[in-house]
């Protein structure tokens, strides 16, 4: 690529990530979104479909009606303080769906779209609706957060400055998109369906998920109780989610501190 042309490149970039700029609710950390909700709903509707016709739906009925339940509640819980902050708009796109499958790892995670899986094997930890919640909040933390669309945005950058800058302006966009979208979500990597998110949106999912937690009315203590009890159980298990979400005394002491200097909300 001539320079001349990698300024232009550059200056368009900036210009774009100038206007696509996002604020995280909660947090109020600003973000580059550089992806429309709109083609991340797409996206996540397409994976999500995609997952589902592999999956087997949990036929235990008391689980998916107490996982149901603890959902609705957070939702519920979420949309009147986002409403009552003039942030509704954070919900736009989303379809919140609590699915229970039959499996026996311990896994849960959330589309960006707000398709939130469960997997059977984390109701051994997950076993109080407050534990359920704490799971819950910090997978709907990363939908409204919208960090797999931020990761997306930082992922075509360094592809933009790189010799792939091309193939992301160029023609292949679609399918471009759809490969940015499976670094971006995780899928197809080898962690599977879990977020391999970095660890500052997973101290933010934290923290955001235990808020929600709170505004819903559980108990925010379960959230750092939850992440111990997952840590004594991390030698016997070889979870996906153990690798994603490290659940090491930093990331415990980090949501300690958070529930010692929450905010009224
Ligand atoms: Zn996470």
């Amino acid at each position: 690529m001539k320079k001349s042309f990698k300024i232009v490149v550059a200056s368009v970039v900036l210009a774009f990530v100038m206007v696509s700029c996002g604020v995280v609710s909660f947090t109020g950390r600003k973000q580059i979104l550089l992806f429309s909700d709109s083609e991340i709903m797409a996206l996540s509707d397409q994976s999500y479909a995609e997952f589902m016709q592999s999956a087997s739906v949990s036929t235990n009925a008391a689980a998916t009606k107490r996982l149901k339940e603890v959902g609705a509640k957070m939702v519920s819980a979420l949309e009147s303080y986002l409403e009552s902050h003039s942030q509704k708009s954070v919900l736009n796109g989303l379809k919140w769906e609590f699915v229970l499958v039959n499996s026996a790892e311990v896994n849960a995670f959330c589309m960006p779209s707000g398709k939130i899986v469960f997997y059977e094997g984390i109701l051994k930890y997950a076993d109080t609706p407050d534990y359920i919640a704490v799971v819950m909040g910090h997978e709907m933390a990363h939908a409204i957060a919208k960090h797999g669309n931020e990761r997306m945005s930082q992922q075509s950058l360094l592809d933009l400055v790189g010799s792939a800058a091309s193939e992301v302006i160029g023609a292949k966009k679609g399918a471009v998109a759809q490969n940015l979208f499976n670094i971006g979500f995780g899928i197809g990597s080898q962690a599977g369906l879990l977020l391999p998110y970095s660890r500052q949106h997973e101290y933010e999912a934290d923290k955001i998920g235990m808020y929600i937690m709170d505004i819903a009315g559980y108990d925010v203590n379960a959230a750092p109780a939850f992440w111990k009890k997952m840590t004594e159980g991390k030698s016997s298990s070889q979870s996906d989610f153990f690798s994603t979400h490290p659940s090491d005394a930093k990331r415990i002491a980090a949501l300690e501190e958070a529930i010692r200097t929450k905010p009224a909300l």
